[in-house]
């Protein structure tokens, strides 16, 4: 058996062939998890005007004495404007978020004050506290001024900035669009999810498992449904799913006699970059690449297929996207499975993930193989164990995890 190209290697044909997608503009809901093409400037400052940080009243810095009394001479809201000037003497209650008004310089808070109604019935308040010159005060454009870099380009949006960029008054955000995903189901054993299969026959659970693993990522994931094992139809197929950016098709990869994809796509132009990676599972993979269109052949059994989804595809559908794909580098853990003897391919293990005092520990999750997705979805992590190692209880093993971004 020729040894099949190494996980690293293979990551470095797929990114070669990728860059980031022409952009788009989207309302501002919609651009959660995209990233943004260009910088972003400040157009407002925010705040767009000296407000008050606390209900209190608004004086002068120099009247702020203790024992000193004020006059009362306005009440002013949020959404208001007072009408009146702060003179020495003068105060004017105001409620948190509201300008304060011309004149004033400091907010001494409602609780630091005793209200009291003068001899000719004048609201009237006393100082019970010293406060800072300035206190309570929310400049204009102390967090955001304009002309400010408000977002740097490739900014992953969270809500966050979508609330930072709300209050900036943008409706849009040009970010790099969201990749098209077809997903094609092969084999003629397959029927759609929704029928219940005769004999021989079982139901197509890829295409709809990989289609949530793409719109979970930001991309937009097409069901092309079941192509049978058979030239004409899977051909035909391949053709409909060629014209999105990024075509997934799970089965008929490996070294059957009906196994046809490496063929087909060849077939309909597509220039196969790889087939074949050292992974368990996972290993009868395959990559190509039709004008702009990037193609994945995975192994239909579930598991090698999602396999194959986290570490090859989902790569490429972030760097598609325009983002960084931090979430593949993996982290160290304690093993705590059974002694592994070494094997020539990089083993993907489904583990069980433990903070414990001495740090992470991953425990292998039982699994009955390739097509046991019960037991990958009880599975926090993946240990990753390299080609040709021994592992042993209680060592450090390489783990990446299963999180969503
Ligand atoms: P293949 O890679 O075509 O040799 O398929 C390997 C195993 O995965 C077989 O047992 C298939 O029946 C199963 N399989 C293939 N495609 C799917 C699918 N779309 N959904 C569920 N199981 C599948
Ligand atoms: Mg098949």
């Amino acid at each position: 058996m020729k040894k099949p190209l190494g996980l690293d290697q293979a990551l470095k044909i797929i990114s070669e062939t990728a860059s980031p997608l022409p952009d788009r503009a989207y309302p501002l809901l919609e651009a959660r998890g995209l990233v943004l093409s260009e910088s972003l400037e400040a157009v407002s400052d925010m705040p767009p005007f000296d407000k008050s940080a606390v209900d209190g009243f608004a004086v002068r810095r120099t009247d702020v004495i203790k024992g000193h009394c004020l006059d009362v001479i306005e009440d002013v809201f949020a959404g208001d404007v007072a009408s009146h000037q702060v003179v020495t003497g003068r105060a004017v209650r105001i409620m948190t978020g509201a300008p304060v008004p011309a004149g004033a310089d400091t907010v001494v808070m409602v609780e630091t004050v005793r209200e009291f109604l003068s001899e000719t019935n004048r609201p009237q308040i006393e100082l019970m506290e010293e406060a800072p010159p300035g206190s309570n005060i929310c400049h204009r454009g102390e967090d955001i001024a304009v002309g400010d870099e408000l977002l740097s380009a490739k900014t992953c949006i969270k809500p966050e900035h979508i609330g930072i960029l709300a209050g900036q008054g943008y409706v849009t955000l040009v970010c790099h669009r969201r990749p098209q995903v077809a997903a094609l189901a092969t084999g003629s054993e397959l029927v759609p999810a929704n029928q219940t299969p005769g004999e021989g026959q079982i139901r197509n659970s890829n295409s709809i498992a990989l289609m949530s693993a793409v719109e979970n990522l930001g991309a937009i994931g097409h069901d092309l449904g079941i192509a049978l094992d058979q030239e004409s139809t899977l051909r035909e197929a391949i053709r409909r799913a060629l014209t999105q950016d990024v075509v997934i098709l799970s089965g008929g990869v490996s070294a059957g006699l009906r196994d046809l994809v490496p063929w087909a796509l060849r077939e309909e132009g597509v220039e196969i970059l790889f087939h074949h990676v050292a992974i368990k599972p996972g290993r009868p993979v395959l990559y190509g690449v039709r004008e702009a269109t990037h193609v994945f052949g995975l192994p239909g059994n579930p598991v090698a297929a999602f396999v194959c989804f986290w570490m090859l595809v989902r790569p490429l559908l972030f760097q598609l996207m325009g983002r960084d794909p931090v979430e593949n580098r993996p982290i160290s853990a304690v093993w705590k499975g059974p002694n592994m003897a070494a094997f020539p391919l990089r083993r993907f293990i489904g583990v069980a993930w433990n903070e414990t005092s001495n740090g992470a520990e991953v425990t292998p999750v039982p699994t009955r193989g390739s097509a046991d997705l019960n037991s990958l979805a009880r599975s926090e992590a993946f240990a990753v164990i390299a080609e040709d190692h021994v592992i042993s209880s209680g060592s450090s093993v390489e783990v990446v995890r299963l999180q969503e971004h």
